[in-house]
This record gives C-alpha cells, sequence and structure tokens, in this order.
C-alpha cells in the first residue's frame, strides 16, 4: 500500500531561476523506511518538505496516503495530520516545558482534552526516554534529549508518517546515538519513515531503500545492500 506517491516534481526558485527539484518520483509503501542520501544543495531538504506542504513546488503530484496536495493547500489539515515532521534544530518552544511541548498541538489542535493530552505525551516520553525531563525545560536538556522530545511531539499528534530532516546533524557525536536508537525503534514497530541522513550505520541497518537525490535529480535507488556495496 502506496502511502507517498510523489510523481514528476518540480521546484524552482523564479528570483535566480535555481531549478531545485527538476522531476523527482518517489512511492513509499507503509511501513518502509526510506533513506535521502546525496549531497548538500541537491534538494533533499526541498523535496521530503514538500510532503507536508512546507514547500510549494510548481509541477507534479503528490499524494499522501490517498490525499492529494492541492497548490490552493485545501487538503492541509489532512495532509498535516498524516505527517510527523523532525527537523534538525529541534524546534521546541523554550519557555514550555517538556511536558508542554508534547501536549501543546493534541490539545490546541486536535482539541484532546488536558488529561488524556498528558497521559498520551507521558507515554511518549517514557518510550524516547525522556519521562524523567518532563517538568523541565528545553533550555535544561541535551540536545539528544531535545531531538527525542521532538520526536515525541511529533508522534503525539498520531501520524502515519514521520519525516526526518538531518535529525542527528547538529548534535554532539555521543548524542546521536540515542537519536538514532529512537529512530530505530520506531521503525521496527512499522512507522512509515522517510529520512534525510547521512548515518550510514543507520541508513545500513534500517533502511528498506536508500535513494541518492544530485542536482535536483533522484539518480539512484536501492536497498542498503546494493547501495553500500556499489561504489
Ligand atoms: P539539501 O537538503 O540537499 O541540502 P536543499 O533542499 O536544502 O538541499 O536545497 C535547497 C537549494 O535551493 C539550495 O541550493 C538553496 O540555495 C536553494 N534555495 C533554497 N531556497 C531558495 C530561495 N528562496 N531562492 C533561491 N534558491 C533557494
Ligand atoms: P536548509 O538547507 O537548512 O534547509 P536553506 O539554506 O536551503 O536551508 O534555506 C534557508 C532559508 O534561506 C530558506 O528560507 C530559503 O528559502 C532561503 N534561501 C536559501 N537559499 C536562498 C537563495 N539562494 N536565495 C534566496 N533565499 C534563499
Amino acid at each position: 500500500e502506496a502511502v507517498i506517491v510523489a510523481k514528476d516534481v518540480h521546484k524552482w526558485y523564479a528570483s535566480n531561476k535555481f531549478h531545485v527539484l527538476r522531476g523527482v518520483s518517489l512511492t513509499v509503501n507503509k511501513g518502509e523506511v526510506v533513506v535521502v542520501m546525496g549531497p548538500s544543495g541537491s534538494g533533499k531538504s526541498t523535496f521530503i518538505r514538500t510532503f507536508n506542504a512546507l514547500e510549494d513546488y510548481q509541477k507534479g503530484t503528490i499524494t499522501i496516503d490517498g490525499i492529494e496536495l492541492s497548490h490552493d493547500l485545501k487538503n492541509i489539515d489532512a495532509i498535516r495530520r498524516e505527517v510527523g515532521m523532525v527537523f534538525q534544530q529541534f524546534n521546541l518552544f523554550p519557555h514550555l516545558s517538556v511536558l508542554q511541548n508534547v501536549t501543546l498541538a493534541p490539545i490546541w489542535v486536535r482539541r484532546k482534552k488536558k488529561a488524556e493530552a498528558e497521559a498520551i505525551a507521558m507515554q511518549l516520553l517514557e518510550k524516547v526516554g525522556i519521562l524523567e525531563q518532563a517538568k523541565k525545560f528545553p533550555g535544561q536538556l541535551s540536545g539528544g534529549q531535545q531531538q527525542r522530545v521532538a520526536i515525541a511531539r511529533a508522534l503525539a499528534m498520531q501520524p502515519k508518517i514521520m519525516l526526518f530532516d538531518e535529525p542527528t546533524s547538529a548534535l554532539d557525536p555521543e548524542m546521536v546515538r540515542e537519536v538514532l536508537d529512537t529512530m530505530r525503534s520506531l521503525a521496527k514497530e512499522g512507522m512509515t519513515m522517510v529520512c534525510v541522513t547521512h548515518e550510514v550505520g543507520f541508513a545500513r541497518e534500517v533502511a528498506d531503500r536508500v535513494v541518492l537525490m544530485a542536482d535536483g535529480l533522484l539518480v539512484e535507488e536501492a536497498t542498503p545492500k546494493e547501495f553500500f556495496n556499489n561504489p
């Protein structure tokens, strides 16, 4: 069952005539983990950000769990309910506690009761190993812990798909593993994931498929085994 179907997606910037996506197609099936690799500036981030309408595009079609993304943003709420996202910078609200960061959207967007939202948040914080820090503020946490809070926050909206945009790039090396372990267990639970990352170990062990982007094109698509044995 295909949950992400991107067909011939093009995006360019009129200002400098820069063609950042030059006809990219990708299908991701339910439960699949796809790792997107490629040089800086090749369009990886732009491409995955089109999946939840953080980036518009000029040509092509994108369907998320059967809902077509329209340029008039008609389906944007429905799409964003399906797609959780974790960024390189954790983007937590610094003046809210960890728990409040995780319950904010469920309460204000999903209209969940506070008690229910907190119960779910506590489960998620336990799952990502941050339960003890629930009352702390983001600034009191390590980068790795903050990123795990960001993952819990995205999961609190019960998305069907999780997008990761270089989630470990801003972290000190000793914190990378705890974030990758969290992503690994999500993958094991059957979450559909698209991850832009340079973490080869993660790609080797966890990805069902690795796709390589270069200059706004998807130039290779292979299993990790094929991909990494292929010089
Ligand atoms: P990657 O994730 O592979 O590093 P990106 O998707 O971030 O690549 O690539 C974005 C490319 O598009 C960069 O080369 C950037 O300079 C260019 N770009 C981003 N925003 C704009 C803009 N508003 N106008 C022109 N070029 C842009
Ligand atoms: P990242 O690679 O971290 O995703 P980018 O460097 O692509 O970020 O873009 C950061 C911001 O700068 C975006 O808002 C993008 O639109 C803008 N930007 C990037 N490159 C250009 C450019 N060449 N001209 C105008 N705006 C740009």
